[in-house]
């Protein structure tokens, strides 16, 4: 398939009542998907008048769905009355049905009915057979696929839970493969990409939510991000695919601000999460899995906790910086299954306080720094302290982590306890301390911060701390943690594209999420 303008959009409409769901059903056609799944499993007293009523005050295509409780749905009653309420539906005009491929497989008889009432008159209803596996993804997916498509079904669909993102790609994989319209998707915060994505593989839709927190499905996609954040209507063959690889993943700010900035600047390339299970092996399968899988066109990572140093040992180039830090954050990875490895985080950390306190590179030279933290951060801002020619102080709650640090970049060591008595021209907060759901902490007394010296600090959630709250009031030079995050995002864009910008964007879209989520 060439672009995503085959696979359609379904959100995924949940209610308790009819009312309420008919309200739901507007919405999800207002978001611009093509479809809305009815769930009417959900209702809470479901009649055939409801069911009536739903399909033809549809205001978009839709597909009814009356997902039984030994399926994963909520439906408890008789089956000979759940098929019933898919036959009405079916008359009543719905553009699809969904209904379990084991109840097809195991009951024929009793679904002819169901058939005949799909295939009457000219404008006929898909029947959609659904398997669902809640617990894992099988081994063998094409089989699967293949054993639902000899059915009578006009759309086959695959659902099943990822205990690995290699699972996704499988998935997406099998998909690829299949000779009838078909869906295949993997439920859970591993699975994202498998929605996402589904153009790509040639899927016949993708299914979304309406609003977070109103999951169908563990790992279902509000219909606004898939839509806005990740055009998935622009998503073709050709577009290239990024992702942040970490554990969790699910919160990273990266796919807003980098997708953000693909559009502000007319890259066509697309920035997923990647939750790749926790162990050097487990990346190193995905790693593999992804450059084997040429067609996704995957040219990029983000790397984060707990990945870093795995990733840089998967590097077959690695600037000399980044590997003296340790650690790397980006991956570029070339058509040739070349990688070359880098850490943005301390030229970010350089970029935002140059120029949040309006310095030239060249005035850090012999600066007094304080770095408050000895963790992959601090590691990260020593490297390019150091780099810039800046006497470094280490300051870190754990001592003997301050010491190792130090030694290793030639720093001086201070105890925590003694933070306060440090008179630095340049104070750097490295530690978590300030941090969204602990905003009202702080790593510094405020009486211990002077007038004019510049304080930097790297958390960015929220984006005033309370540690910048301080030193703005005392009539220091402030430095937040949204610039450095914005800088390393732009660094990261220039090692994949050659290109980067749209500073101004990629900041209001963090700030935005920020404040939507807090
Ligand atoms: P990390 O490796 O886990 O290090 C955490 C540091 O915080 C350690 O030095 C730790 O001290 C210290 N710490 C934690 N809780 C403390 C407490 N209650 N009292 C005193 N010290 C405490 O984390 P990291 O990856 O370096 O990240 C640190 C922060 O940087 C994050 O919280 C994040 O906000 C920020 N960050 C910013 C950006 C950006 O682009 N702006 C990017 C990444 C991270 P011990 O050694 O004693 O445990």
């Amino acid at each position: 398939m060439d672009s995503n303008q085959h696979t359609r959009v379904a959100v995924t409409v949940v209610a308790d009542t009819a009312k309420q769901m008919k309200a739901r059903m507007e919405e999800a056609a207002r978001t611009g998907a093509d479809l809305a799944e009815l769930r009417l499993d959900y209702l809470r007293d479901l009649t055939e008048h409801d069911v009536r009523d739903l399909v033809a005050g549809r205001p978009c295509p839709v597909i009814v769905t009356v997902r039984a409780a030994w399926e994963g749905g909520r439906f408890g009653g008789k089956e000979a009355d759940r098929l019933h309420l898919l036959k009405t539906a079916a008359q009543a005009g719905a553009e699809h049905i969904d209904l379990e491929y084991v109840t097809w497989r195991d009951n024929r008889d009793s679904c002819k009915h169901l058939l005949q009432a799909c295939r009457k008159d000219g404008r006929p209803t898909r029947l959609i057979l659904s398997q669902h596996d809640f617990k894992r993804t099988p081994g063998n997916l094409d089989a699967m696929l293949a054993e639902m498509a000899a059915s009578d079904a006009d759309v086959i669909k695959l659902a099943t839970q990822a205990r690995h993102i290699n699972d996704s790609l499988r998935m997406l994989e099998a998909l690829r493969c299949t000779n009838k319209p078909a869906i295949g998707l993997c439920m859970g915060a591993s699975g994202v990409m498998t929605r996402v994505l589904a153009g790509k593989a040639g899927a016949y839709l993708t299914y979304c939510c309406l609003e977070a927190g109103e999951e169908a499905a563990p790992g279902q996609v509000p219909a606004g991000d898939m839509l806005g954040m990740y055009r998935f209507r622009q998503i073709t063959d050709t577009t290239a695919v990024l992702g942040v690889v970490g554990c969790p993943v699910a919160h990273s700010m990266s796919p807003a601000l980098h997708n953000a900035a693909y559009e502000e600047l007319g890259i066509d390339a697309v920035y997923l999460p990647f939750e790749v299970a926790e162990g050097e092996g487990s990346f190193n399968r995905f790693l593999g899995a992804i450059l084997a899988a040429g067609w996704l066109n995957v040219r990029g990572l983000s790397v984060t906790i707990p990945h870093k140093i795995a990733a840089l040992k998967q590097a077959d180039e690695v600037e000399p910086l980044t590997a003296k830090i340790g650690a790397a954050n980006t991956l570029v990875l070339h058509e040739d299954g070349r990688i070359e490895a880098y850490n943005t985080d301390y030229a970010a950390a350089m970029q935002a306080l140059c120029e949040g306190a309006g310095l030239r590179p060249e005035d850090l030279a012999g600066k007094n720094v304080a770095v408050l933290g000895a963790g992959g951060v601090s590691r990260a801002v020593v490297a390019g302290l150091t780099d810039a020619g800046c006497r470094v102080t280490l300051c870190n709650r754990t001592l003997a982590r301050a010491q190792e640090l130090a030694e290793e970049f030639g720093c001086q060591v201070e105890e925590w306890e003694n933070r306060g008595r440090l008179r630095p021209d340049i104070l750097v907060n490295c530690t978590s301390l300030g941090m969204w759901p602990n905003q009202y902490e702080t790593p510094m007394p405020r009486e211990a911060l002077q007038p004019e010296t510049i304080v930097f600090d790297t958390v960015y959630n929220p984006p005033e701390t309370r540690l910048l709250l301080h030193a703005a009031a005392k009539k220091c030079r402030l430095v937040d943690g949204v610039a450095m995050f914005v800088h390393q995002g732009a660094l990261q864009m220039q090692h994949w594209f050659g290109r980067s910008g749209a500073h101004g964007r990629m900041r209001q879209i963090v700030l935005d999420r920020m404040r939507r989520h807090q």
